[in-house]
């Protein structure tokens, strides 16, 4: 298939944009590199350099694509919070001009990076597609909301999707393909990874009193190229007539924050300097995906469910 990648530079662009190529879709990266970086793109890919917000770019891009893959998206929730304008327009306003460009160029799939942040604090844990969708930031909100625009689309104007839900996403290509590091991120591995590197002094772990066994948050990470392999296949399902979905992508496997810093400490052979800190407001104690659904309707497995062999693939590029 003809696949738009909208966001195939960053880092989970960039895994899904080889998934995609390894399998023999023809891929165009669609991209402003305002966080995604040229050496995530693969030379046997395309590379459109462009904005969501710049429609006729958008839409130039877009023709002769049968398929988007849309992962363009401002994804800080602390920031979401304090400047919500940014995700209003990148995300909300951006995603619309996708959905347009894909009515007037003909493409007629779509999947989208969701976030297990349109749940907000669940109730019950293992969290599945059923559980309220209750966002407490507002960059879960505009998650949220694109899957309701979606709906209308897929409604009015027969776009069918995928919104997929990614839990912790984490970890980098094992083959060593893909090496531009996340600049910025606030995510726990990348700023672990600064520790271990002397870039910051030490991890504030956010909260040690949670109602969990050794007192951290406990979240279900999920390896990128895993992530990949399900937007492959979401992709494959659709033109083969599935329906329009929600899915949740995690292992089903809690791991706190502990035991991720016992598991760099293992791999790396350093010892990580921590220190407690406050919990950080509106972090759930406990996230773990029920991901039966994307199981039973791609035929979706994790491959990665050892965190030591996760946080391999981290330390290896680091
Ligand atoms: N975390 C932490 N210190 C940090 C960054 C994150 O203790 O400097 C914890 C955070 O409280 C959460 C987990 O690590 O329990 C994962 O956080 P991250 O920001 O990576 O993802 P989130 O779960 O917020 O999507």
């Amino acid at each position: 298939m003809k696949v738009l990648v909208i966001g195939g530079a960053g880092y989970i662009g960039s895994h899904v944009a080889k998934a995609l190529m390894k399998s023999g879709h023809r891929v165009r990266v669609f991209d402003n590199l305002s966080s995604g970086q040229e050496i995530n793109l693969f030379k046997q890919n395309e590379f459109v350099k462009g904005d969501i917000l710049d429609y006729p770019a958008l839409l130039s891009a877009m023709q002769g694509q049968e398929a988007v893959i849309h992962l363009a998206a401002k994804k800080a929730v602390g920031e979401s919070m304090e400047n919500p304008m940014i995700y209003s327009s990148n995300n909300i306003s951006g995603s619309l001009n996708i959905l347009n460009a894909m009515v007037e160029t003909g493409a007629k799939y779509i999947v989208f990076s969701s976030s297990a942040a349109v749940y907000g604090m669940p109730e019950k844990i293992p969290v599945d597609e059923t559980a309220p969708l209750n966002p407490i930031n507002y960059y879960g909100f505009t998650k949220l909301e694109i899957e309701k625009f979606m709906q209308w689309y897929d409604r009015l104007k027969g776009i069918k999707f995928v919104a997929l839900r990614y839990f912790n996403a984490v970890g980098y290509d094992a083959e060593g393909d893909i090496l531009g590091k996340e600049r910025g991120s606030q995510n726990l591995l990348p700023i672990v990874m600064e520790v271990l590197s002397g870039k910051r002094e030490k991890l504030k772990i956010f909260g040690n009193d949670y109602p969990t066994p050794n007192g951290t948050c406990i979240r279900d990470y999920i390896h990128v190229s895993d992530l990949a392999s399900a937007h492959l296949l979401a992709l494959e399902k659709l033109a083969g007539g599935m329906p329009s979905q929600s899915l949740n992508l995690g292992t089903g496997k809690g791991t706190s924050v502990k035991e991720i810093v016992e598991a760099v400490e293992r791999v790396s052979g350093k010892s990580l300097p921590v220190e407690y800190a406050d919990r950080r407001p509106g972090d759930p104690a406990v996230l773990i995906a029920a991901a039966d659904k994307a199981r039973e309707l791609l035929g979706w497995q994790p491959q990665y469910t050892d965190i030591d062999k996760i946080v391999e693939t981290v330390w290896r590029i680091n």
